[in-house]
């Protein structure tokens, strides 16, 4: 059985002072997680004092994007290795926006893949399909592409040790996520490339998240589907008590997420 995972991707919101208390809200609303695990992603400049806060926490640490080199001259970017010291164990790769806004190819997002591995941590890639690809039939087409070339020259060690977030381009940001069917339509696709790509082994093991408008009153049905192992979830992560909500509506069904004692 996968365990469900959940992954607040903050973006690039909050002074430290909010950081701290988004995280101290999500700390107290979840003190003992169990049938669920969760990550929280906030921008660079708060990934310190944010760690600090998760430490002896249930609560993991990611980073929301890296570069592929591990130092050099590279001005502006983060390494691999920079992270893993401030106590990252995940990161985002291949986010839509990143794509969009930043120019990210498929092949800076395979060189990230390889990095971020080989880092010891785990990369969450994104893909998803924008809203005219949608329209054009090419849904399937879009995700597979960005699968297969994602986890290119990946073995399937590797590729089992990943998680994908399938994030429809048009469902983030716009308060419009795609129905639980569309999603678990493409969530069994991508299952079914993976064991293709890897073996049917690593497509049971490797966790696929969605990520589009993931609020509370949708997450359960949505992490409800078969095929849907949790949510990357943006702007519902920055609010504290809705984020809990959405991580325990993820959970297991049987299995309660503890507050303190109670
Ligand atoms: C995201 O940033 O990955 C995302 C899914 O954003 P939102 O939840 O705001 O749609």
């Amino acid at each position: 059985m996968r365990t469900p995972l959940v992954v607040a991707n903050w973006k690039m919101n909050g002074t430290l002072a909010g950081a701290r208390g988004l995280t101290a809200g999500v700390l107290d609303g979840l003190r003992r997680p169990r049938g669920v695990e969760v990550v929280l992603c906030p921008p660079f400049t708060a990934l310190h004092v944010v760690g600090e806060l998760l430490s002896g926490s249930p609560i993991a640490l990611g980073a929301q994007n890296c570069h592929w080199e591990s130092a050099g001259a590279f001005t502006g970017e983060i390494s691999p290795a920079m992270l893993v010291e401030l106590g990252c164990r995940y990161v985002v790769l291949g986010h839509s926006e990143r794509r969009k806004e930043f120019g990210e190819s498929d092949e800076h997002i395979n060189r990230k893949m390889h990095a971020v591995l080989a880092a010891g941590m785990t990369p969450i890639l994104c893909v998803g399909e924008t809203a005219e690809e949608r329209r054009q039939g090419l849904t399937f087409a879009t995700v597979e592409g960005q699968l297969r070339a994602g986890l290119a020259g990946l073995r399937n060690a590797a590729i089992g040790a990943c998680i994908l977030a399938y994030e429809p381009v048009w469902a983030i940001g716009t308060g419009v996520n795609a129905t639980p069917a569309q999603a678990a339509e493409v969530h069994a696709y991508l299952r079914g490339r993976l064991a293709e790509v890897a073996s049917k082994e690593v497509a049971q093991r490797v966790r696929v998240l969605y990520g589009g408008s993931v609020k509370p009153d949708n997450a359960g049905a949505l992490t409800a589907e078969p095929d849907i192992d949790g949510a990357l979830v943006g702007g519902a992560s920055l609010n504290a008590q809705g984020f809990v909500t959405i991580v325990k509506k993820a959970t297991h069904k049987g299995v309660t997420v503890l507050r303190g004692d109670s």
